[in-house]
C-alpha cells in the first residue's frame, strides 16, 4: 500500500498537520528489500519514520517516508541466567519492556513509558532513569536504503554514545533498522541509583521489575506532558557536557546547577535548568511554548507550525548561548 499526499498528523508527536509525497508501511523485511532493490538507489529523498516522536516537521515532506510495521517479539536463545529476546522495528517500546519484565527478563524497566517504537531505540541510543538502550543491545539488523543488502551491526559497531548511534552519525539516512536483538536477564542487577529511584521504589515493599516500572512510569506521568493531550516530543535540547572549570563558574552564578561528571573528565549540566534560569519555563510565543513543569520540552497549544516550535527553539539557543556561552544541540531531528 502507498499513501500519496498524506497527512502527518498522526506519525508525529508534535501533532503538525504536515503533509508527505508518500508514505509505505512495510510489515516485511523481505518486501523493503525487493522495494529498495527495486528503486536501486534512485530515490534520493527515502526517510524511515517510526512513530515521530523525536522529529520536527517544519514543512511538507518532499519524499518518501518508509514506515517500519515489523512485528514480532521472539526468545532467541537462553543459557543460565541471560537470555536473548529479538523484537521487530515495528513494535511499540514500551510493549517490548512490558512484555520482557511480565517474563521477569530484567534490563529494559528503567526505559518505560519511553514513545517509539523499538526500531528507532538504536539510532538515538535512548536513555532515561540512569540507563541507556545500549546497554542491552546485542545486535542489530538493518537494509541498506541504497541497495537493499541486509547487514547485522554488532553492539561495538553501533557505537554508541550520549544520544548518538552510527546511525545518526556515519550511517545517519543509510538503513533501515528491521530487528533489534537484546542481552536480558532473569536475574538482573538493578540500576536504582538516579535521583530518589531507589527510596520510591522500596516505598512499594520489593524491590522488582514491576516496582521499578512502575515508579518510573508514574514518575514520568507526572513531570512529562502526554502528547495524545499536548504535542511535544520530549526533550528538545540534548544536555550540554562542559569543562569542568566551566561548570564551576556556572555554580557560582547558581548554586543549586546540578552537575554530572562524565567519564572523559566533562561535566554535564541539565539543558532544562539553563532554560529556566534564562526565563523560558512556562513561556507561550502563540501556540508554541515551554512547558510549564521542564523546561527542555517545547510543546504545540494547538495550532502551532513547525517552523514556529523551530524559531522558538532558536530564540531559546540564542539566549543561553547569551548568558552561558553555551549553544544547545537538538535532540529533536528537524526535517
Ligand atoms: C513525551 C516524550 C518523552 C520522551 N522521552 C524520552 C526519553 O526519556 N529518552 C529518550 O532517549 N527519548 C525520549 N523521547 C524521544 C523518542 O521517544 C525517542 O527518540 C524514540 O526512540 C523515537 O522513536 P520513533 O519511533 O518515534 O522514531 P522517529 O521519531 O520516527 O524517528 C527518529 C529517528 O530515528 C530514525 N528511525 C526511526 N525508525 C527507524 C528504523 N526502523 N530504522 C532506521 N531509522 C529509524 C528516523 O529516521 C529518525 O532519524 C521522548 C519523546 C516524547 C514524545
Amino acid at each position: 500500500m502507498i499513501y500519496e499526499n498524506i497527512s502527518l498528523k498522526k506519525y508525529n508527536t508534535f501533532g503538525l498537520n504536515v503533509k508527505a509525497d508518500r508514505l509505505i508501511p512495510f510489515k516485511h523485511e523481505e518486501n523493503v528489500i525487493s522495494f529498495l532493490r527495486q528503486q536501486g538507489g534512485s530515490e534520493q529523498s527515502l526517510f524511515v519514520i517510526g512513530q515521530g516522536s523525536n522529529l520536527l516537521f517544519t514543512g511538507d515532506f518532499h519524499g518518501t517516508l518508509i514506515h517500519p510495521e515489523m512485528e514480532g517479539i521472539t526468545l532467541e536463545g537462553r543459557k543460565d541466567d541471560v537470555v536473548i529476546i529479538s523484537s521487530g522495528a515495528g513494535v511499540l517500546w514500551d510493549k517490548l519492556v512490558e512484555s520482557t519484565i511480565n517474563n521477569g527478563f530484567g534490563g529494559l524497566e528503567n526505559l518505560s513509558l519511553i514513545p517509539g517504537s523499538v526500531g528507532a531505540a538504536p539510532v538515538q541510543n535512548i536513555g532515561a532513569y540512569g540507563v541507556e538502550v545500549r546497554n542491552t543491545i546485542e545486535r542489530v539488523r538493518a537494509v541498506s536504503l541504497e541497495n537493499g543488502s541486509v547487514r547485522e551491526f554488532t553492539n561495538d559497531e553501533c557505537q554508541f554514545g550520549y544520544r548518538s548511534s552510527i546511525f545518526k552519525g556515519e550511517l545517519k539516512g543509510k538503513y533501515l533498522i528491521t530487528k533489534v536483538y537484546f542481552r536480558l536477564s532473569t536475574r538482573p542487577k538493578l540500576s536504582l541509583e538516579y535521583g530518589s529511584l531507589r527510596e520510591e521504589v522500596s516505598k512499594l515493599g520489593s524491590v522488582s521489575l514491576k516496582n521499578v516500572r512502575e515508579i518510573v512510569i508514574n514518575t514520568r506521568k507526572s513531570k512529562l506532558p502526554d502528547p495524545a493531550i499536548l504535542g511535544n516530543a520530549g526533550s528538545f535540547f540534548k544536555n550540554p557536557a562542559v569543562s569542568e572549570s566551566l561548570a564551576e563558574e556556572l555554580k557560582k552564578k547558581d548554586p543549586q546547577l546540578p552537575v554530572f561528571n562524565n567519564d572523559s573528565g566533562e561535566v554535564k549540566i541539565p539543558a532544562g535548568r539553563l532554560i529556566e534560569l534564562c526565563g523560558w519555563k512556562g513561556r507561550r510565543i502563540g501556540d508554541a511554548g515551554v512547558h510549564d513543569r521542564q523546561a527542555l520540552v517545547l510543546v504545540n497549544f494547538g495550532r502551532a507550525t513547525g517552523k514556529e516550535i523551530f524559531d522558538l527553539s532558536e530564540k531559546i539557543k540564542e539566549s543561553v548561548f547569551e548568558k552561558f556561552g553555551i549553544m544547545l544541540e537538538s535532540e529533536v531531528e528537524i526535517l
